[in-house]
């Protein structure tokens, strides 16, 4: 899977940083969350799959491979 973040819908409240740190990070300027890790996979895409259902933004959107 891929996962993005919408950076218009993101409220910056950081959240999926607290969920997957190893996924996700906050740009200093406006705490809007960005990807490091676009195709996490294993305990990764757990997390990732637990930060999108945490989100209260509904910012993060998982992607299938073709798009
Ligand atoms: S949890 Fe959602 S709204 Fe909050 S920083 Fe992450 S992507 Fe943005």
């Amino acid at each position: 899977m891929m996962i993005r973040v919408d950076e218009d819908l993101c409220v910056g409240n950081g959240q999926c940083v607290v969920v997957a740190p190893e996924v996700f990070d906050q740009r200093d300027e406006d705490g809007v969350s960005v990807v490091l890790v676009d195709r996490p996979d294993g305990r990764l895409a757990e997390l990732a799959d637990q930060a999108i259902r945490e989100c209260p933004a509904a910012a993060i959107a998982r992607l299938t491979d073709d798009g």
